[in-house]
Parts: C-alpha cells; structure tokens; sequence
C-alpha cells in the first residue's frame, strides 16, 4: 500500500484519537454495572461474620508503561505520577517536579474544550482530548490508580539501561583505554560467569553470557542480577560497580513484601545515589559519552515514586505485572500453534476451555500438595507460579544432582526429625529433616572406617569427633574408645522461615478474635514463606557437590567492630553423621571444614570475603542456619580466569573419560578446590540480603 503513496490510517492523529476513545468507551461499557455500586455502595458480608455496606472504588489499573498511556490518555513519555517545572534542569531530582492529579487532567481537558487553551498546550501538558473511561467515576480517577510496575520497570531494565547501555560499554571503554582488546574482556566476562558455583535453584550459565546470541527472559535477568556484582568485582571500574550495587539495591528493596519506615528511607536512598552516580558530572559515564546530562527514560523515572506508591497502596509486589504477565503466556502459545488466520480466535478460545476444564478437574481431586514441589527457596505453588507470579523455571533444577535425589526422596515418609524438629516445622521456625536412611554401606561404620571410604583430603574426621565429644560431653567415655560408631548421611533438608522478626508482630491481648487465629500480623505463615533447601556433603560419588553453610557461634567473642558476621562462620559441609553416646543421647552432627570471614563488607559490593582455612571440626547440625553461596574472588585482571576455566573443563573431560561417561554432560564443576578467597553472595535471595550485610 506504501508503494502506491497511501498513508498508512494507523500512523493518522485522527485515527489514533478514534482508537484511543473505542479503547476507553469499551472499558467504561464493561465497568458500567460497578459504577452505580460506586455511589449507591453494596451490602457484603465480610471475613468477621458482619454485613457492611462496602463502596467499590478504582484502586488499582496494573499496566506496563505503553498501557499506563493508553489507559491515562497520555502522551508519551510523560509521567502520570508527576508534572515537569523546570524544564532543562535535572529532571531526576523531585525539586523540579510537582505532583499530576485527575483534577489537573479533567481541568486542563475542560479548559481546551472551552477554547481557553489550544490542542497544542493541551499536548504539552502531556494529555490527549480524550477523556479516560475513568473520568466520571464518583471516587477516584485513572492517575492515582497507576503504579509503578516491577516486571517491566526495575526487573526489565536490568538489560535494557544497565547492563547494555551502562556497564558492559562502560567496561569496554575502560578497558580499552589500558589496551585490553573487547574480545579478551568478553572471554572473561563469559568464563567468570561459567565458574560461579551452582547453588540450589540458580540458574547457571555454563557457556557465559555475551556468547550466547539469543534473548534472554527477564526471568534470566534475574538469575544474573543474583550474581553479577560478584562475577564483575574487580574487573568492572570502581562507580560502575557502585552503580551497580544501588541498582541491586533498588531491585531487591522494591520486591520486599513487608515494608517500615526505615526500609522505604533505604530504598529512596538508593535511588538518589543510583541518579548520582549516573550523572556526576566528572563520573564516568558522563565521560564514555554514555549518557547525557539530559538523559531521562520514564521507566527508570518511575522509580522515584515507589516509595511514595508504597506509603498509598502497599507493597508494588502486588500490583506489580509480574502477577498477571503469565497469563498472556496460554494465549501467545495457542496463537503460535493456530494457523494465525482468521480461525486463529476460535482456536485460542477452544484452547483455553480445554486448559480451564482441565484446572477445574484437577481442583477436585485431592492432591496432597507436599509431594509436588519445593524446591524453590523462593517460595512457589503448585502451578508453576512463584509468589511474586514469575514462571519457575524448572531447568535448572534439574542440574542432575538436585533433580535425581529429589525423585529418590519422594517416596514417603521421606524424613524424618525430633519431635522437637517437627513441631518447629508446623510453627514456621527453623526445622532441619534427617533422611530416613543413612547412605548404603555407611550405616553404623567406625569413624576410621568412614574415613577409608570418604575422601576428605587431608582432614582428620575420627579426630575430629573425638575432639568434639570430648569438648561437649566431658563427661562421657565414647571418645575413649579407639573407635566411634556413626551413620553417614548423604544430606540433610533446612527449612526457614524468610521473614524477619521486624517483618512480623505477634498479636497483642487486644488483637481482634480473627486477629487471634494467626500466628504473625502481617505476614502469614505458609510453606510458601519459608525455604526449603537440601545441603549436600558430598559422599556419594553421583552427587560430589558439598555445601556451604553460615553457621551460628553465639559463644564467640567478637573481636573489634560488630557486624552480622560477628556470631557467624562459613563453613564447607564434609560429612553428615549421626552417633549415639551413652544414656541413649542420640547427637546429630557435621563435620565442616572452615572459613574465616576477612575484615568488614567491602564497601562497593556490601559483601564480606571468606578465606578457606586449615581447620575443620564438628558441630552439631542446629547451628546451621542456612545454605550460602560464594562466589571465588576472580581478581582483577583480565585473562586468569579464562585459563581457569579451561583448566577446569579439561580436567572434568579427563574425569569423563577415565569414567567412561562421556555422554553425561553436566558434571559438577568443584570450583572450590581452585579458589582460596570467596565474596558470601549476600544478593543471592531477598533472605540472605536482610540477614547478612
Ligand atoms: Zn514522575
């Protein structure tokens, strides 16, 4: 049609006013029934057994930002929150803007229908004529129901600003400056990211990143935020890495479910110090010619009002389009798989009757839900949904040691624990499962036997426990018999809970009776609040991964400053083991080899440095607070970790070979026999990010 010269009606003003007021009239269409309700109110019987007359209000439009204009009938890429006053000036800083409200909209509208302003003066203000399906709602407007959106705001952008349009260039020009080639920096950008230890429920990216030519979900984005200030300490300049780390901490501060004060203070701090990184004057990014003084993107100006949008409508979690994105997913599937056309609409319709006939069979069946997943230390439910709506991505559990002992553990009862273990269970506390059987052939052995079939390099088990028996129970004699008897374990599963106590309050004698009923006030208690991780001490030969742990020392005394390391250590899991001393005392124990934590947490990563030591000892398995994951100090040169990565795979092609198992491909790569210092991946999970810093 372009070639005979006919414009296209979809790039015409008029068409797109037309189209914007078929969008709106139709919502208002749909609306209509709820709109009476508005000002007559409807009686609804609530939770506490009273009736009330309730008043429905719009509160809520969840949009991503092309829709928030569509919906706001705004022009882009003006702000629905807030209003430009000094134009030319630093438009990040909240001195140069006012707030937007549905009273300034529905004014300015009226005031151009009546001639007082032009259409053009009315397009500057950042509104189209149309009026918002909205507009004539008794209580509230469309303005002040958008908020920022999570999915396609801090998550997305991630990729999109800073790691495409920031760091990586950033890195590049640094880098070229000291006469570094791009091909070495991307090498080991890639073979850092290979080398990063697995961890439960990580996604690894074993070929790297910038070699892998395909796009990327945002739900990988979030896989690489987890680990990237680690991956790139050292190698990335000093206010890259600064800018990165407020970054993290934007992300991980907007996803909190449960927010005080203090928290929002944290989170509009970091924005602050995210925009003036970005911009100083003398900073780098001004210097690569990466951006401008002028630069402004609505999608990372919204961040300015999330605090702001918290204080009004509570977490963004839950209204964030993380929670209805995956619904789009059934639909864009069934297009795919129609023929397009114009049957394509009765194909997605018949496709999703089948799909919703099928979920409602599956809710009459009574399915004991333990056995179906959790796995997920972020917490997920049954369908494939994590709480915060992103899809769970399967995969990379299936890391071949995780998904095979996950099987072999199915068959129920599969744990088993205290009766004190289990009652903290069912309260939500911290719980630590045994396996109902030790490992085949470890079952009652001698600790000197235990050694012969477990390689521990050069750590002394029988010693070991000895020595413990002989600290924590003076008084018995097991530890004066030449040899101990033990069961060895092949894992142990820790359950916790992933709030904190600033997160919960207990209910009070005036608590209402519906109040009463639940343990915690704001956040309830559920498996799907508490992780669920298996730690592994590498015995067997099919799942050599060995954890690591933050263990709990309350008796040590802190030397020097204080900070969240001070009562804690990390400590590798070597073996897992059970014993028996007199009177019947039944002791549950591991044998660990430690680490030291090295000083305070370096300021431009917030994460502390762990240094293997020479010492290994037992402690008993409730110390245990949780999994960790560290991340091998890679250095500051570009090279070394290239020639480690291919030392690494040579040596597990070796292994491969010598086994004759060349067709199994995911072996675990022991990274931790290569690296003596390690930064505690405090970004890993929002748990580890509130406790250790
Ligand atoms: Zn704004």
């Amino acid at each position: 049609m372009n070639n005979v010269g006919i414009d296209k009606h979809s790039n015409n003003d008029d068409y797109r006013e037309w189209h914007r007021a078929l969008v709106h009239s139709t919502i208002k269409m749909v609306l209509e029934p709820l709109v009476d309700l508005m000002r007559t109110g409807i009686r609804l019987y609530c939770a506490d057994g009273k009736e009330r007359l309730c008043f429905p209000i719009l509160c809520q439009h969840i949009g991503d930002m092309e829709e928030q204009w569509l919906l706001a009938c705004m022009k882009k890429p003006d702000c629905p929150k807030c209003i430009i006053i000094n134009p030319g000036t630093q438009l990040h800083d909240p001195r140069n803007r006012t707030i937007r409200t549905d009273a300034h909209a529905a004014n300015a509208r009226e005031r151009q229908k009546h001639g007082e302003i032009t259409l053009r003066e009315l397009m500057d203000l950042g509104y189209h004529k149309t009026k918002p399906y909205a507009s004539e709602f008794p209580h509230n407007g469309i303005l002040d129901s958008l908020c920022p959106d999570l999915l396609h705001g801090v998550s997305k952008c991630f990729s999109d600003y800073i790691m495409k349009r920031f760091i990586w260039p950033y890195m590049q020009y640094s880098w070229k400056k000291k006469g570094v080639a791009a091909s070495l920096l991307r090498m080991e950008f890639d073979s850092r990211f290979a080398l990063v230890p697995s961890y439960m429920g990580l996604r690894r990216f074993k070929d790297g990143i910038l070699t892998q030519n395909h796009h990327w979900t945002v739900h990988e984005h979030k896989e690489m935020m987890k680990v990237t200030l680690a991956v790139l300490a050292g190698i990335c300049p000093p206010d890259g890495l600064e800018l990165l780390r407020e970054y993290l901490h934007i992300h991980r501060l907007s996803h909190y479910h449960v927010h005080s004060e203090e928290s929002l203070g944290w989170l509009e701090s970091a924005i602050s110090v995210f925009w003036s990184i970005l911009k100083r004057p003398t900073g780098g990014f001004i210097k690569a010619g990466l951006i401008t003084n002028e630069f402004d993107v609505q999608r990372l100006h919204y961040f300015m009002h999330y605090a702001e949008s918290v204080r009004e409508k509570g977490s963004l979690t839950s209204y964030s389009t993380d929670r209805t994105e995956i619904w789009h997913k059934p639909i864009k599937s069934a297009f795919r798989r129609s023929n397009k056309g114009k049957d394509s609409m009765r194909f997605i319709l018949k496709e999703q009757s089948v799909l919703s006939a099928f979920q409602s069979r599956l809710g009459m069946l009574d399915l004991d839900e333990s056995q179906t997943n959790g796995t997920d230390s972020n917490g997920g439910n049954s369908n494939g949904v994590d709480a915060n709506g992103a899809e769970k991505e399967l995969e990379e559990l299936s890391d071949k040691e995780d998904s095979n002992s996950d099987n072999e553990e199915l068959g129920l009862p599969r744990e088993i624990g205290t009766a004190e273990q289990i009652t903290a269970l069912h309260k939500s506390e911290k719980a630590i499962l045994w396996p109902r059987n030790a490992r085949p052939g470890f079952r009652q052995i001698s600790t000197t036997d235990a050694e012969s079939k477990t390689n521990f390099g050069n750590a002394n088990f029988s010693k070991a426990v000895k020595q413990y028996l002989l600290e924590a129970h003076p008084g018995d004699s097991s530890s004066r018999n030449e040899f101990i008897t033990v069961s060895i374990y092949s894992n142990i599963t820790i359950r916790y809970p992933l709030w904190t106590p600033a997160e919960v309050s207990a209910h009070t004698p005036e608590s209402s009776e519906m109040e009463k009923r639940r343990e915690y006030k704001y956040v309830l208690p559920g498996r799907y609040h508490v992780a669920k991780e298996i730690l592994r001490a590498g015995v067997e030969e099919v799942y050599p991964r060995r954890s690591c742990v933050l263990v709990s020392t309350p008796e040590r005394v802190p030397r020097g400053q204080q900070n969240s390391m001070s009562q804690r250590r990390v400590a590798q899991l070597l073996c897992l083991f059970t014993t028996r001393i007199e009177n019947a005392i039944f002791l549950q124990l591991a044998f660990v080899h430690w680490f030291e934590t090295k000083g305070q947490v370096s300021p431009s990563t917030g994460m502390y440095t762990v240094r293997f030591t020479s010492r290994f000892g037992v402690i008993p398995v409730d110390k245990i607070e949780r999994g960790v994951h560290l991340v091998p100090k890679f250095g500051s040169e570009i090279g070394p970790t290239t020639e480690m990565k291919k030392k690494i795979d040579a040596e597990r092609d070796e292994k491969l070979i010598k086994e004759g198992e060349l067709t199994k491909s995911n072996v675990w790569l022991d990274v931790y026999a290569h690296y003596e210092d390690y930064l505690l991946n405090n970004w890993i999970d929002p748990h580890a990010y509130k406790n250790i810093f």
